[in-house]
């Protein structure tokens, strides 16, 4: 029975269990490898597939080799990858570059730059290797369009009178969604999608009310933006926010303005001397802000530094409750989430 694992996994201690974890995630990439490297072989030999009565590749993987239609994709355009460029099957296998960033990768990759652009792609993140597609790719603005979607009717969770904001829906999509008469599913995830250097595709589904607005500031902003583009007002309505939550967040002000004179008795927040706060001052969340780069700066026994940008905190690096200063040297950022709370102390401010 396959359940006993999951009993012998939690019975495993933590160094034995992150032990375990690297040694079967290498042993899937090397599976990974070879099943790649066989579909190479296979794809050389269409006649082999055919004759047990599959018409593609794709229909061997999935239907045969029980691949779900991803997997298939992913090891396929990988196989061909490989097949061009032998040189890919070690870097999977070493695990510097994913069945992901070669599928996205595999087509815009040549005989003279596949040795550069396979170096880039070393470690990168999806989002990163979407990034480098586009420089490889670059494709024109998607043309700005909002307009209203089908009415929902099956989806218990959707608003009733539903707009979009499309900046960018390939026409046919948006074609398509304005036209079917099936009932409109929606994505539960805005796409942010690179198109070219400096370039994003941005598609989101916004409510009736967020629409008015919308239409609103277009009229209001006619002067300023003739063509009412919703990227241009977009751009102003996140430099607006942005300037206004790093104020409220980290009383950080594009221009900062002049101090009050600091009374003897008090200090710059108004507190007597002497009475200490576990909440950082403005100025030292600012620079602390700064220095850490809005990331956690919390750094494993390994020397890798937590990549987490968000639930960050203000954290005492020598605790407040034991006397630790609400200063620059030491307040540190480090992330908290709801779901792990492990690393907050009652010294850790939010921004
Ligand atoms: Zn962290």
């Amino acid at each position: 029975m396959k359940t006993n694992i999951l009993a012998t996994a939690a019975g495993l201690s933590d160094h034995d269990l992150l032990a375990r974890l690297d040694m079967l995630a290498r042993r899937e990439r090397e599976a990974c490898v070879d099943l790649v490297a066989h579909l190479a072989a296979l794809d050389s030999r269409p006649s082999v597939y055919a004759a047990q009565g599959y018409g593609s590749l794709f229909s061997y993987c999935t239907h045969a080799l029980r691949l779900s239609e991803d997997a298939a994709c992913n090891r396929i355009e990988a196989a061909r990858a490989c097949r061009r460029f032998p040189v890919i099957v070690d870097l999977l296998a070493s695990g510097q570059v994913t069945l992901t960033a070669v599928r996205l990768l595999g087509r815009h990759l040549t005989p003279e730059n596949h040795q550069a652009v396979l170096g880039k792609a070393s470690g990168r993140s999806r989002p990163q290797i979407e990034v480098l597609v586009a420089e490889l790719a670059p494709r024109p603005d998607v043309p700005t369009s909002v307009r209203k979607l089908p009415t929902w009717t099956a989806t218990r969770s959707s608003p009733a009178t539903p707009a979009a904001v499309a900046s960018g829906l390939p026409a046919e999509a948006t074609h398509a969604a304005a036209l079917s008469p099936a009932p409109f599913v929606a994505t539960t995830r805005p796409i942010i999608r690179p198109t070219a250097p400096e370039r994003y595709r941005v598609q989101f589904t916004m409510g009736e009310e967020t629409h008015n607005k919308f239409r609103r500031l277009q009229g209001l902003l006619r002067r300023e933006i003739p063509d009412g583009d919703a990227g241009a007002i977009f751009d102003r309505a996140v430099t607006l926010l942005l300037e206004t939550v790093e104020r409220r967040k980290l009383g950080s002000a594009a221009k900062p303005r002049s101090r009050a004179p600091i009374r003897p008795e008090t200090d710059r927040s108004g507190r007597k001397p002497g009475a200490r706060s576990r909440d950082a001052p403005q100025e030292v969340k600012r620079v602390v802000w700064r220095r850490d780069g809005g990331q956690c700066a919390y750094v494993a026994p390994s020397g890798r530094r937590c990549s987490e940008r968000t639930f960050l905190e203000f954290h005492h690096v020598h605790p407040h409750a034991r006397q630790g200063p609400a200063t620059v040297g030491n307040i540190s950022l480090r992330c908290w989430r709801p779901d792990r709370g492990s690393r907050r102390t009652s010294s850790d401010s939010s921004p």
